[in-house]
């Protein structure tokens, strides 16, 4: 079969659209004829060789992943030969304490699909029977394809990492990334009143059109202080950020008393000197959220939700696999809105 593979770290040009022998299934596995997967930051990190997240080489990457079950193990149940499904990336070990008592969302064990094992970047991906999930007729694979990371950070984030509750104001960041399109919907759908940055206007009348009730040019004025005049100096309730120490002391002012900072990503840098003291005066919470400890309900609900027209999918554009550099170039220059996607 063909796949993209790279055999070192560095920039686009290490991934080889190549042949490799086509997986093998075990016992506990089905084959996944791959027809979508569309690409994250943590892709280009992983092929960088920048994610903390450890990687064998040669690799093939690509979390997101939907497709055809072309062929089945013989212990895997409740599945038929050619079911349309969508991936669930994260393998759960079934022994650890947490799998033992019922939570296997965060096995400590856990390994996931494009990162420790090989991805959906090629015509067909092997995964445990465990991990796909049917897909309704009227969701299209590129839609699913970009469900599993984008949507449920999103959903697992406000949902049940902030508790965002009806009328709350929440503050998105990076409104124009798959998962803060998507975070601008989920905030809508809970009754939140949305304020989402941006870095063009272009990106911001799009996050406009999906919901959101105010916008800020980051890169044209401060946002803290859009923020202190938008909510009339009360600030925001809560704070869905992609970005990290960079906008971190601003973070801080802009957040109401009992405010939530939700961490979600780091990619305007990891490390702060936090000062300590606005965040015991105002009740103020951090709460790290990682889609990977996200439940599996998480994902059914947000594949309902998107079926049910109560979500949208956000796609900019799709290439075929052979072209994965273009479409890694293009996440990776920022000028997308919503997600890139890769059809094998
Ligand atoms: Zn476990």
């Amino acid at each position: 079969m063909k796949a993209i593979r790279y055999h070192e770290f560095g920039e686009v040009e290490v991934l080889k659209y190549e042949d490799v022998p086509e997986p093998e299934i075990g016992d506990n596995e089905v084959l996944v004829h791959v027809k979508a997967a569309s690409l994250n930051h943590l892709d280009l990190r992983l092929r960088s060789g920048k994610s903390p997240r450890p990687v064998d080489l040669p690799h093939i990457g690509g979390l997101d992943i939907s497709g055809d079950v072309v062929k089945i193990g013989k212990n895997v149940t409740g599945i038929v030969e050619g079911t349309r499904v969508v991936v669930e990336p994260a393998v759960r070990c079934g022994k650890c304490r947490f799998c033992q008592k019922g939570e296997s969302n965060l096995c400590v064990a856990t390994k996931v699909i494009g990162v420790n094992l090989f991805g959906g970047f090629a015509e067909y991906v092997k995964v445990p029977g465990a991990n796909v999930v049917p897909i309704p007729d009227n969701l299209s694979y590129n839609d699913a394809s970009t469900i599993p990371i984008c949507s449920v950070t999103a959903w697992y984030g406000l949902i049940e990492r902030g508790s965002v509750k009806l009328g709350e104001t929440v503050l998105i960041h990076a409104a124009g990334s798959g998962t803060g399109s998507a975070a601008v919907q989920v905030a809508k759908l809970l009754g939140a009143y949305v304020i989402a940055t941006a870095g063009t206007d272009e990106k911001l009348a799009k996050a406009r059109e999906l919901g959101a009730d105010e916008t800020i040019n980051y890169n044209k004025s401060d946002f803290a202080e859009e923020v202190k005049k938008i909510t009339n100096k009360n600030g925001a309730d809560v704070i869905f950020d992609q970005i990290g120490a960079s906008v971190w002391d601003k973070n801080i002012q802009s957040l109401a008393p009992r405010g939530r900072l939700l961490l979600v990503g780091v990619v305007g840098g990891g490390s702060v000197p936090a000062n300590l003291g606005p965040l015991i005066i105002r009740d103020i919470s951090i709460i790290g959220v990682t889609v990977f400890n996200a439940p599996r309900k998480d994902l059914l609900a947000v594949v309902n939700s998107t079926s049910q027209g109560r979500l949208r999918t956000v796609i900019d554009k799709t290439f075929r696999l052979e072209e994965a550099s273009l479409a890694q170039k293009l996440l990776e220059d920022r000028n997308q809105f919503g997600k890139v996607i890769l059809n094998p």
